[in-house]
């Protein structure tokens, strides 16, 4: 975990997991019966967990399922308060749900990822929340923008909440594999860097889709720095009105946190000392590389020059073929993903076809019509090593 985000979100009252320095929101999809609302509480509570989720208003891709049972769930989430003493969230979608819901004295909200992604559904959100010092949760919205998520976010900011987090639940794709939404780690990673101010849970239930899927993602979500989890428990997952095949049981629930290897910021200076060596190491290679790419863009343009002296075409399909099949098979040899070999290949061959055509005074229509002008790094204060 970040230390300053947890810090945050235990400022705002949120215990974290007993003997971890992590946050948990855990419940079922949906509020369905007291009876459930209730036997999931206290299953909660006896395992320390943060606070209970239980969407009250459920958002659902299709009319015709089951959307929620509604304001009729509120007492039994009021009841859990009083009763269990444990926190309870549930998600908002509209300035209705979000009245109720401070009007029931809810401890947390959170906002959906249909929701996220809809500018004025979030200004209306952001009207109707003005003044609360509830906590409210930005889940990212369904599609992999990420100004998207951090606009809905600066939104809540603006109408002046102090206390706004987001959740990392995947984003909506044409090719789902295994899981139900790409988890896409770099937009969180990116997230990280423009918010680094705001706390970041990861809702693995809603990545996953499915249960066996829970703990890598959980796990990966630790390792990847996030303060808190997110995760979807039900007396009787099968059976659930929405979302049965990614609930936990409880004993799943409990199981599942006895495998989480929770992970520590700073280790014992004895490591600090190792991890300083390689990460100089590390600062070399990059160096190397970037080293290595300003040469071949300096290569290029000596090969701009020749072709155009010779009137040829900028792109030699036959050549980036040679370039793309070697590179794949040295990469083989070496070890290295193919995927990451090829995103290179490309990005390399992408930058030296736009130095070719902007030299031949016709600059990409989206390069903002800049030339490339020949950069020297030595020039710029960077000291290359040549041979
Ligand atoms: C939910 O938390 O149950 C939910 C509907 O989530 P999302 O907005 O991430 O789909
Ligand atoms: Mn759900």
């Amino acid at each position: 975990m970040s230390i300053s985000t947890y810090n945050t979100l235990v400022s705002w009252g949120l215990k974290p997991l007993p003997g971890t320095a992590l946050i948990c929101i855990a419940g079922p999809c949906a509020a369905e019966s007291e009876e459930q609302v209730m036997t999931i509480a206290a299953a909660m509570k006896a395992q320390g967990v943060s606070a209970m989720r239980a969407g009250v208003w459920k958002p659902r891709t299709r009319p015709g399922s089951f959307e929620g049972m509604g304001a009729t769930a509120l007492p039994w989430l009021q009841r859990v308060r009083h009763e269990l003493g444990i926190k309870v969230a549930t998600e908002i979608a509209t300035p209705a749900h979000a009245e109720a819901a401070l009007e029931a004295g809810l401890d947390i909200l959170w906002i959906g990822a249909r929701t996220s992604a809809n500018p004025f559904a979030m200004q209306e959100l952001a009207e109707a929340l003005k003044g609360t010092s509830v906590p409210v949760f930005v889940k990212n919205p369904v599609n992999p923008d990420l100004n998207l998520w951090l606009g809905a976010i600066e939104r809540l900011q603006r109408a002046g909440l102090a206390k706004v987090a987001a959740i990392l639940r995947g984003f909506s794709t044409q090719h789902p594999g295994e899981l139900r939404n790409d988890p896409a780690w770099n937009i969180a990673v990116d997230f990280r860097q423009k918010m680094p101010q705001i706390p970041l849970l990861c809702d693995p239930s809603h990545i996953a889709g499915r249960r066996d899927k829970i703990l890598l993602l959980s796990q990966q979500a630790i390792d990847l720095d996030c303060d808190g989890l997110m995760i979807e428990v039900h007396p009787k997952p099968d059976s659930a009105l929405s979302d049965a095949k990614q609930q936990l049981s409880p004993p799943e629930f409990v199981q599942l946190l006895a495998q989480l290897q929770p992970r520590e910021h700073e280790k014992a200076a004895e490591n600090n000392l190792k991890l300083k060596a390689l990460r100089t190491q590390i600062d070399e290679l990059d160096h190397e590389l970037l080293c290595t790419i300003a040469k071949r863009m300096e290569t290029v343009r000596q090969i701009s020059r020749l072709k155009q002296q010779d009137n040829m075409t900028a792109l030699q399909s036959q050549r980036w073929n040679t370039i793309l099949t070697q590179m794949r098979q040295e990469g083989s040899q070496l070890g290295l993903p193919p995927a990451l070999v090829e995103e290179i290949a490309r990005l390399l061959h992408q930058q030296a076809l736009e130095i070719q055509l902007a030299a031949g005074g016709f600059p990409r229509p989206n390069s903002g019509g800049e030339s490339h002008p020949k950069r020297d790094a030595h020039s710029e204060g960077v000291r290359c090593q040549d041979g």
